[in-house]
């Protein structure tokens, strides 16, 4: 086949760009994996990534916020039982990162809840904790807040009043003794409850108990409502081996939302 001389040196040219553009660019394998869950990251830098832990790829993902305002706290009308919250009664610019159980106890959820600085919200059930207390007393340290989450996780609707009064009040007790504070909110396993549990929480002396507005899980956030988080919503997430991913993903629709993240009990004192 011939081929005209003009036309060889273009291929020429052509291939050679292809060329040059494949070795200037070696990264182009490692560019991959900073991009998951279907979000693009921002690469780090090369002494980020050759300071080598994978801490310092995933703190180098956490949002920064402006610190949460002063707290407005929520006065509850007067009923029959605790009030059912999954979105707090405010106006102010802020939600809350609320974290579920305790069986799965990933090694660098502290590490990761302490460099993002934000408050979370732990309702632990006993018998999910009581192997290792220790590790959420490590997040107590560094801010985290302790709540109840009964002792052995049962679906609580229907139950009867003293079987309700054992799981609730007695799993608060249980975690004051191990964590030198009482519980003030209580979430029921399955975000399942009746008229019982509300009356048991607030017979235990617990101010609200608590659903939620958003999940995540791997790495993404679930909405019941507008596919943006609002001023006050809950979030809530779960201690699972994805503890970061879904930790990030919280912060990340929190950021996106143009929210800060702010401490649930300082809106019930
Ligand atoms: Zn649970």
């Amino acid at each position: 086949m011939h081929v005209p001389p003009a036309k060889a040196r273009l291929l020429a040219a052509v291939l050679l760009v292809v060329v040059v553009v494949a070795v200037s660019n070696p990264d182009s394998g490692r560019t991959v994996r900073w991009v998951s869950s279907g979000r693009t990251h921002p690469q780090p830098s090369t002494s980020a990534m050759s300071a080598s832990s994978a801490g310092g790829a995933y703190l180098a993902r956490l949002p920064k916020f402006d610190k949460a305002p002063p707290a407005h706290p929520v006065t509850a009308a007067e009923s029959d039982g605790a009030p059912w919250i999954s979105r707090v009664p405010t106006d102010q610019p802020v939600a809350f990162v609320t974290i579920d159980d305790g069986w799965v106890k990933h090694p660098e959820a502290a590490e990761l809840v302490r460099e993002s600085r934000v408050p979370v919200t732990l309702f632990l059930a006993v018998n999910a904790i009581q192997d290792n207390p220790a590790y959420f007393t490590t997040l107590q340290d560094i801010g985290a807040v302790i709540e109840a989450h009964t002792i052995t996780h049962p679906k609580l609707r229907g139950q009867s009043y003293a079987f309700q009064k054992h799981e609730i009040c007695d799993g608060a007790d249980q975690l004051t003794e191990l964590f030198g504070r009482r519980p003030t909110m209580f979430r029921p396993p399955f975000g399942e409850q009746d008229s019982t549990t509300l009356r048991v929480v607030r017979d235990c002396g617990m101010k609200a108990a608590l659903f939620w507005k958003e999940t995540v899980n791997r790495g993404r956030v679930q909405y019941q409502e507008a596919r943006i988080v609002q001023p006050g919503d809950v979030i809530l997430m779960h201690f699972r081996e994805q503890f970061v991913d879904d930790f990030i993903a919280a912060l990340e629709a929190i950021k996106a939302a143009g929210l800060t993240p702010a401490r649930l009990e300082d809106y019930f004192p």
